[in-house]
């Protein structure tokens, strides 16, 4: 693969940093890149199942598709996407084979990208353009990777292939939002394999950690309460104090005791209520996250904050209003291809880790427990390692470029041992 071309599409879609469920301008780009290969990506709701959607304002989104309209993107692209960005793309060898699916993710994190004078983007002209929103996590790297196999894949001699293979570009990873609603389209149903990968966070540039561990499973949560307002004066009998709900809801969830089985966690990261010191406050509202080492502990947390909640709102009068804004799942490698990936990795001169320890969540996770679930099919998440500039979600994040095709050939690596023809 070659570099330059990598690198092309990495600065570009680093330039158009774009959050959750608002990468409109990002998947055009995917797309037009694609099309240009020859394939047909498909878009909108043959990817996404609506009802599975997670933590999508529907004011970002309106917003994010003017823009998008502004910076020139094609009217009938956005129309097939109807509001739902990502997208697929197939290669089909035509021979009977397995399918293989591999997942990028597409989103930007919430953070002001640095004007520092040594910032390797801002020194070659390709820092965001976009006012609070940067490629701080490397997604722009992972999509790269994933052009750069597509491409790949279209230059194979005929013959020399057997199969399909998905690729997966998936909206809004960050808050483990997107990859429920793309696995509840029935995209990865027919998969045999699934791959996703992840660079930097907890591996250097040479090294690839072929089965990270301890994924935390974590749902996120909404709690909205909805009492009455009132003149606290006059009537304050006839008010509903939802501020008041929302702080005992608070120091409760808190206080759930933690799981003995293995880590647990919670925490209210917001609460937000009221208006004016003289008005007994309608509404409040907090924003929760629960987390645990396996599906059942994190069920456990699920269970207990809500049954908490739903507690407080009917002790102090007030409605309740649950919506899970993300959520991910534990996975574990499937032992034939954590192999796979110790192989391919040792024959491209990379240091192979067997284990080290993720301790974050990641939504790849919900497509990888699917095609092992569905299909008794095999599933790998690994770290491919990179040097980093600053920290992950940072301003002065940034990773080493020269990974770009080592990511590219470890993939197109296992896709030659998945579905060569015999
Ligand atoms: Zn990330």
């Amino acid at each position: 693969m070659e570099v330059d071309q990598l690198i092309k599409w990495r600065r570009e879609l680093h330039s158009f940093p774009e959050l959750g469920w608002t990468e409109f301008v990002t998947t055009s780009i995917l797309v037009r890149e694609l099309k240009l290969m020859g394939y047909e990506p498909l878009l909108g709701e043959s990817i996404i199942n609506t009802k599975f959607v997670r933590g999508r304002k529907k004011d970002d989104v309106e917003k994010a598709i003017k823009m998008a309209i502004d910076k020139g993107v094609d009217k009938e692209l956005l129309d097939k996407m109807n509001g739902f960005t990502g997208c697929v793309a197939i290669y089909d060898s035509g021979k009977p084979g397995p399918t293989v699916s591999l997942r990028f993710d597409i989103d930007c994190v919430g953070v002001q990208e640095t004007d520092n004078e040594n910032h390797l983007p801002l020194i070659n002209g390709f820092k965001s353009k976009n006012q609070n929103q940067m490629h701080a996590c490397g997604h722009d790297g992972h999509m790269t990777i994933g052009l750069g196999i597509a491409k790949w894949l279209k230059q194979q001699q005929e013959n020399s292939l057997c199969g399909r293979v998905k690729l997966l570009f998936q909206p809004a990873e960050e808050g483990v939002r997107g990859a429920q609603a793309m696995a509840e389209s029935g995209i990865v149903d027919d998969c045999s394999y699934f791959l996703a990968s992840h660079i930097g966070f907890i591996a250097k540039s040479g090294e690839v950690v072929v089965n990270p561990s301890n994924f935390l499973c974590t749902t996120k949560y909404d709690f909205r309460f909805k009492g009455l307002s009132s003149h606290p004066g006059k009537d304050p009998h006839v008010g509903i104090n939802a501020l008041a709900g929302c702080c005992t809801a608070a120091t409760q969830l808190l206080a759930i005791p933690r799981h003995g089985k293995g880590m647990s966690r919670i925490n209210v990261g917001v609460i937000r209520a009221g208006e004016a010191r003289n008005v007994i406050p309608a509404y409040g509202e907090l924003q929760v996250e629960v987390r645990g080492e396996t599906e059942e502990i994190n069920t456990f947390m699920c269970q207990q904050a809500e049954r908490l909640v739903k507690g407080v709102a009917l002790g102090y009068g007030l409605d309740l209003e649950i919506e899970i804004m993300g959520e991910a799942v534990d996975l574990t490698n499937d032992k034939e291809m954590v192999q796979l990936l110790s192989d391919v990795s040792k024959s491209n001169n990379q240091t192979v880790i067997e284990q080290r320890s993720f301790g974050g969540s990641e939504d790849a996770t919900i497509l990888g427990r699917r095609v092992q679930k569905i299909n008794n099919g095999k599933a790998i998440y690994f770290v491919l390692g990179s040097d980093l500039k600053g920290t992950h979600h940072q301003s002065d994040f940034d990773f080493d470029e020269s990974i770009l095709p080592i990511g590219v050939k470890i993939y197109t690596d296992c896709l030659l041992k998945l579905i060569s023809k015999k």
